[in-house]
């Protein structure tokens, strides 16, 4: 937390709007609208519920296809499957780790030659870092295909100066504990189109008519945000950008760490224009470069000093759940995912945890790799 969400949540409790909605509410959904640059937002329950509504709203359904990017986490694609439509995986490239428009246009062209067009395309901003967004969007609209942008890991990044989520037909965010900010657990939907945001609100609210009983004519959804949630969002809006000051150093730590080491290089620099809130710092390891060291040895090493560090995401194309579906790309996710790895880069890293990684990639490294001189 940052210093103030607690003054909002008394604030709730001295006001009793606890649950559900309240002015925390709709103030959480000002200051998202103000810092994205979105007209409208919905504060909803998760970032999953966002993507699942976008997929409601534009009537994704049994037997539709859906692209998605491949190299993500699963919730990206699930709400594909709960709409009984079935994910169309885009794998990426090694700019910035994100959607090849090359393969995006591929998969679209293959796509309607066999008769289909995808309903919706869902691009992913991994790890912060946004995706090529000219050409993606430039694709999306030369096919007439809406883009919603999964921008959960990305709030606070920007593509020539215009925020992540803002740039598709919709965009989400996610507030889940993990992310750069959190609301304990939340997501958001943005839009510019006021009908569609309305209609949001609408179906995350059970759908209920305009009328003095309980009357129904869609199917509704439970996906709002509580006031005590949204209390918590409105104190961590304050801090965010804090945040994303402290997760690009934890990034530029990491890169002087490795600078003179061969075979080990931080996650992909920001290529012109972009602007990543470096939600995790990563890196690549190239055993033929390092004597021998993989990602394997620096990650159980790590954890031989009780520090954890992951994998990168495993490709939704390589998951048993989603293995059966079409796949487009170059197999360059599946190279990240054998030798990439998220180091410990939380904003409340302290000194003395600092000291412990170094040293312990210190003598991870010194077992192995062969540093080169200056
Ligand atoms: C976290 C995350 C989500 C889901 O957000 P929740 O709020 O946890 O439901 C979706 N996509 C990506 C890329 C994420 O990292």
């Amino acid at each position: 937390m940052g210093g103030n969400e607690q003054n909002f949540v008394n604030n709730a409790f001295e006001t009793n709007w606890i649950s559900p909605l309240g002015p925390h509410v709709d103030g959480f959904e000002a200051d998202l609208a103000s810092y994205t640059g979105a007209k409208h937002v919905a504060a909803l329950s998760a970032g999953t519920a966002a993507i699942h509504l976008a997929l409601v709203l534009l009537e994704v359904g049994h037997g539709d296809e859906v692209i998605c990017s491949s190299f993500t986490f699963s919730a990206s694609a699930n709400p594909i499957a709960y709409q009984g439509a079935t994910p169309v995986f885009v794998d990426c490239e090694l700019d910035t780790w994100n959607m090849s428009p090359e393969a995006l246009e591929e998969a679209i062209k293959d796509r309607l030659a066999k008769g289909k067009k995808p309903k919706a395309v869902i691009d992913v901003h991994l790890y912060g870092m946004p995706s090529k967004m000219d050409e993606i969007v430039e694709i999306c609209e030369r096919y007439d295909i809406p883009l919603i942008e999964d921008a959960a890991e990305a709030l606070g990044s920007r593509y020539k100066g215009k925020h992540m989520g803002t740039f598709g037909l919709m965009g989400i965010l996610s507030f889940n504990g993990n992310k750069i900010i959190t609301t304990g657990g939340g997501g958001a939907l943005l839009s510019d189109n006021e009908k569609l945001i309305a209609k949001a609100r609408f179906l995350a609210t059970q759908a209920r008519d305009n009328a003095p009983h309980y009357q129904h004519s869609h199917i509704g959804y439970n996906y709002r945000l509580s006031n005590i949630s949204a209390a918590i969002g409105r104190g961590q809006m304050q801090v965010l950008d804090e945040r994303v000051r402290l997760r690009r150093a934890n990034y530029e730590r990491y890169q002087g760490i490795f600078a003179k080491v061969s075979g080990i290089e931080p996650g992909p620099a920001e290529p012109e224009g972009m602007f990543s809130n470096r939600w995790l710092s990563t890196i690549r390891v190239n055993p033929a470069e390092t004597g021998g060291l993989s990602r394997e040895d620096i990650r159980l090493g790590l954890l031989e000093d009780n520090i954890e560090s992951r994998p990168l995401w495993k490709p939704m194309h390589l998951q048993p759940v989603f293995e059966a579906c079409p796949y487009y790309g170059d197999r360059s996710s599946e190279k990240l995912f054998e030798d990439g790895l998220c180091l410990p880069c939380g904003t409340n890293l302290t000194d003395e945890e600092w000291e412990r990684i170094e040293e312990s990639l210190e003598n991870v490294l010194r077992g192995k790799t062969a540093v080169s001189a200056d």
